[in-house]
C-alpha cells in the first residue's frame, strides 16, 4: 500500500538538482536545504533567482567585498568633503561604519573630523 502523497513525493523528487560540488545526483532534501549524500555539500534550496534579489541592496567596497555594518575600513583615495575644506585622507581609517539606505553614498561613517556619507566604492575593508 503506497502512501497517499507518493505522487507528490516523486515529482518532488524529479525537481532536485545535482551536487554543484561533485554533480553526483544522491542529493536530498533537508528542509530547505539541499544536501549531497556524496561528498557532504550542503546548499540552500532557493533559486539563483531570489538570491539576485537579495543582493541587490547588498553594499560592496572596492574589492567588491561585501561591508555590514560595524565594519572596519580605509579609504582608498583622498575625499573632498562636499561645502567644506576638510580633505579626508586616503588610508584614514573608520573603526566602524553604519550602511544606511538610498542616495549613491550607502556608507556613514564616523571619523575625527566628523561623520561623513561616503561612498563604498571609495572604501576598502579592513
Ligand atoms: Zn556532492
Amino acid at each position: 500500500m503506497a502512501p497517499p502523497n507518493a505522487n507528490a513525493v516523486k515529482e518532488n523528487m524529479s525537481t532536485i538538482p545535482t551536487c554543484p560540488q561533485c554533480t553526483l545526483e544522491n542529493v536530498y532534501q533537508d528542509r530547505d536545504n539541499y544536501v549531497c549524500a556524496d561528498c557532504g555539500y550542503e546548499w540552500p534550496m532557493a533559486g539563483d533567482a531570489s538570491a539576485e534579489d537579495s543582493t541587490a541592496s547588498v553594499v560592496k567596497d572596492a574589492n567588491g567585498n561585501v561591508l555590514a555594518n560595524g565594519d572596519a575600513v580605509v579609504l582608498i583615495k583622498d575625499l573632498k568633503v562636499k561645502g567644506s575644506s576638510i580633505t579626508l585622507k586616503v588610508g584614514s581609517k573608520v573603526k566602524s561604519i553604519r550602511l544606511v539606505d538610498g542616495g549613491d553614498h550607502e556608507v556613514d561613517c564616523k571619523m575625527d573630523a566628523g561623520s561623513f556619507m561616503l561612498k563604498a566604492c571609495f572604501l576598502r575593508k579592513v
